[in-house]
């Protein structure tokens, strides 16, 4: 007999039960993960992991799909596009490519309007589709600027994330609560006005949230 793994049987050489299934290929891997880190599978507690973790990965991996990519649909905007459209403490939970433990926290967004606005519930649903992939904090930061100032060409935006690293709260340096913050800024008029302003706006948005 080959040694050679079908790709759709698992170590044990069971079949899967529905062939060509992602899924069921997940959940036949995370079946090899859980037994070799010596858990009993048939824990009744355990025995429906393997098939939990893998819809739950498919879910919180969801961003890695380009057909889950949100339409941004904008609209006409008639100000003088010298004030920011913010949209701040957006929950958002992601997985860090290291572990794939958890990092989560809020997203502030702004931008200066050139002419287009898109709808606010939007901006929430693009910090979502790049958070769920395998993600540095820094580079989801500097991915959700990116396909903004890609998407509505506005005058600058700005992207500030908080969060909380489990991979450095439940394991290695073991620093709970810490906050990691981080910006990215973009656009021809990501100058030091607006760079204020958003501050400005965030202190306030902050002390109401304080009190
Ligand atoms: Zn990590």
């Amino acid at each position: 007999m080959s040694a050679v793994l079908h790709p759709l049987e698992n170590r044990s050489g069971r079949p899967l039960r529905k062939l060509g299934s992602r899924r069921d290929l997940v959940a036949a891997r995370v079946r090899d993960l859980l037994e070799a880190l010596d858990l009993d599978l048939t824990d009744p507690n355990l025995a429906g992991t393997p098939d939990r973790m893998s819809r739950s990965f498919e879910e919180l991996l969801s961003g890695l799909k380009d057909e889950n990519e949100p339409e941004l649909r904008t609209f006409p905007h008639e100000g003088s596009g010298e004030e920011p459209v913010l949209v701040t403490g957006i929950p958002f939970h992601s997985l860090c490519a290291h572990h794939l433990l958890p990092f989560f926290g809020v997203a502030h967004v702004a931008y200066l309007p050139e002419g287009r606005v898109v709808g606010l519930s939007k901006l929430a649903r693009v910090v979502e589709f790049f958070a769920r992939r395998p993600q540095l904090q820094e580079r989801l930061t500097d991915q959700v600027a990116a396909y903004l100032d890609e998407k509505l060409a506005p005058g600058a935006v700005y992207v500030g994330l908080e969060a909380r690293h489990l991979c450095m709260e439940m394991r290695g340096v073991s620093k709970p609560g810490a906050q990691t913050v981080t910006t990215a800024v973009r656009g021809p008029r990501a100058d030091a006005a607006f760079r204020s302003q958003v501050s400005a706006h965030l202190a306030r948005a902050n002390q109401r949230g304080a009190s």
